[in-house]
């Protein structure tokens, strides 16, 4: 058995950021440029962080193919979202949209271009013209369908011309908290097993989603939500997790990402009778209308029978009908994962697909500067101190209930770059910070010998497993209240599981094992308040298709719910925050909640 190693390797920092996805290598691009000593620590390599998967593109109202006006976009958004979003974050996600692209632009992301040479932009789900009027807007920014990509290479070659120093590898375990205040975090060295405490003035969550909470999910295997993990751990709540977004375009059995730019540029859907049933559902948007209406069309296509394949389990979409040169100019990626992943040409077959989790609208409450917010004394936008939180770890609230598409990549950067600005305000370049306790991480180091030594008769795998199917069970498309009471059942023994874990690796170098315990715990948080919060919203609004609540109720449930869990005895309290019924600028109107139709 290796040698115990209890001692810290203390570090000192303005500003610390955990995670190098879109949203953490815009926000330590921007501390470091406002004059900030800013780390970044990942546990993956930064441009393997899931962003890099992104395929459609990024929203902004440029307007370079048709006309655009941000507040068309503000609109969409805020309908998408079903009146949950916030909509002062919202007008200033649409507001400082193009800044934030052309600012990408401008340090050498290569996107795709129109004839005259300006930024290329694809029609996306749910993104109209004149406040949802129609016809549908271009607003969606792509590089062919690798923009997640492109953005990701440009951004971590700003950050290190800005002089950011970055940890690789290094997983972040818990916050540094002393009566309420944010003064750190602390992480492990996987490559040689040390101990590290960043103190920093600020910590900046960018530790993206928890999408492997379910079984099939488009996202990476490294998205297990740890920031949302550490955040309730350190007795902070989590805001939305009930609203889970579910791609209608999966590839089946395999879970890869279709992008909704194949239907942005033409692709359709059809059942086992060869029809084009999104028409039926959403008679002027069809196969774009927003995420959560194409996955529930689909999902009842297959429940009465329609489904396509030996098993009439599944939908085709169709790209065969498309000219070969706009496939290969504008599609090139997906026509190799449809290859690889499905054994499809997509010039002369239709790709087998099902909707997969791809998103976490819910998160970390924070407002619109990236702040973080809890509920004290009364007031559900309490600033908690030295903390802030961005990208899909965070819930700002722009996405709402439902996200549309190309939303997440401009929430990134437009989010990542305001977290920039406002820690340019609260921090002061190389200000002494007084020492930390000398007990402070002691909990971490704790947590993580009693799994280093767990012998206990459970593997993490299958404890994993039974998680995430579970949660797939009862916890997906379409709920119901014995659904959802029975998944919270389950969700509930299964978090007792971790408990009886067995850990074989000792070690503390390079121990894949006790990684992926530790990110199994995380994902058992998650899942316990994302099927608790399920559970507790009696009716149905944008991805919460709840089958004995069908309609939204606006006048009990137009609340976020906030969600804190206690890991030792497995509980989960709720509790809420009203939506702001306000825009962030005066003249700017309050778009009024009406029935979302597409
Ligand atoms: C296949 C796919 C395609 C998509 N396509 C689009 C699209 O076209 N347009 C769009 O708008 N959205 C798209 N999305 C959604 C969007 O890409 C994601 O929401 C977004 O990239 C998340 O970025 P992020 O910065 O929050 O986190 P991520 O990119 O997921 O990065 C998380 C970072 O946190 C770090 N981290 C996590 N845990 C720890 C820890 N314990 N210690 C240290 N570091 C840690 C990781 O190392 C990583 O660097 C897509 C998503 C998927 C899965």
């Amino acid at each position: 058995m290796a040698t115990q190693k209890t001692e810290w390797i203390d570090h000192t920092y303005d500003v610390v950021v955990v995670g190098a996805g879109g949203s953490g290598l815009r926000a330590t691009l921007g501390a470091a440029q406002s004059g900030l000593k800013t780390a970044c620590v990942t546990k993956v390599f930064p441009t393997r962080s899931h962003t890099v998967a992104a395929q459609g593109g990024i929203a902004a109202s440029l307007g370079n193919m048709g006309a655009d006006d941000w507040r068309w976009h503000m609109y969409d958004t805020v309908k998408g979202s079903d009146w949950l979003g916030d909509q002062d974050s919202i007008e200033y996600l649409c507001r400082e949209a193009p800044k934030a692209v052309y600012e990408l632009e401008h340090w050498g992301m290569p996107f795709s271009r129109t004839e005259e040479g300006k930024i290329y932009q694809r029609p996306f789900g749910g993104m109209m013209q004149n406040m949802g009027q129609g016809p549908e807007a271009q607003r969606t920014c792509a590089a062919a369908d690798r923009t997640g990509h492109a953005m990701l290479h440009t951004l971590y070659g700003q950050a290190l011309r800005n002089e950011a120093e970055f940890f690789i590898e290094y997983f972040a375990l818990d916050l540094i908290m002393e009566d309420g205040v944010c003064r750190g975090m602390t992480a492990w060295k996987l490559d040689d097993g040390t101990l590290h405490r960043f103190r920093a003035q600020t910590v900046i969550l960018a530790t993206g989603g928890y999408g492997r909470v379910f079984f099939s999910a488009t996202s990476a295997h490294t998205c297990t939500g740890d920031g949302n993990a550490m955040v309730l751990r350190a007795g902070l709540p989590v805001q939305d997790m009930e609203f889970i977004q579910f791609h209608p375009t999966g590839i089946y059995g395999a879970g890869c990402l279709i992008t909704e730019g194949s239907r942005g540029e033409g692709g359709y859907l059809t059942n086992s009778e060869g029809e084009r049933f999104m028409e039926r559902y959403a008679p002027s948007a069809k196969d774009l209308a927003s995420r959560d209406v194409v996955s529930r069309a689909m999902t009842i296509e297959i429940r009465e029978g329609r489904g396509v394949g030996p098993n009439k389990d599944h939908i085709f979409l169709h790209l065969d009908h498309l000219d070969p040169a706009v496939l290969a100019e504008r599609l090139p990626g997906i026509s190799e994962t449809a290859k690889i992943f499905a054994n499809v040409d997509v010039n002369k077959e239709p790709i087998p697909v099902l909707p997969t989790c791809h998103y976490n609208m819910g998160g970390i409450q924070t407002n619109y500067h990236g702040e973080v917010l809890t509920l004290k004394d009364g007031n559900p936008d309490s600033v908690v101190p030295g903390l802030m939180a961005v990208g899909e770890a965070a819930c700002v609230s722009v996405h709402g209930a439902n996200r549309l598409g190309s939303n997440s990549l401009i929430d990134l950067v437009v989010f990542g770059r305001a977290a920039g600005l406002r820690v340019k305000e609260t921090c002061t370049p190389n200000m002494q910070q007084k020492p930390l306790a000398a007990d402070a991480g002691e909990e971490s180091i704790t947590r993580m010998n009693k799994f280093r030594n767990a012998d206990g008769t459970k593997k993490t795998a299958d404890i994993r497993l039974n998680l995430q199917k579970a949660m797939q069970e009862h916890c997906a498309v379409f709920r119901t209240e014995e659904s959802l009471a029975e998944g919270v059942q389950k969700v509930t023994a299964i978090a007792e599981h971790i408990k009886d874990v067995s850990v074989t690796d000792r070690t503390l170098v390079w121990n894949t094992d006790l990684m992926e315990t530790l990110e199994l715990d995380n994902l058992i948080a998650q899942a316990r308040v994302t099927i608790a919060s399920a559970d507790n919203r009696k009716e149905s609004r944008g991805a919460h298709a709840h089958e004995d609540y069908p309609d939204r109720l606006d006048a009990e449930w137009m609340k976020h719910t906030l969600a804190w869990y206690d890991g030792e005895t497995n509980t989960v309290k709720i509790d809420y925050r009203p939506v702001h019924d306000y825009t962030m600028t005066d003249g700017i109107e309050y778009i009024q909640p009406k029935k979302r139709v597409y």
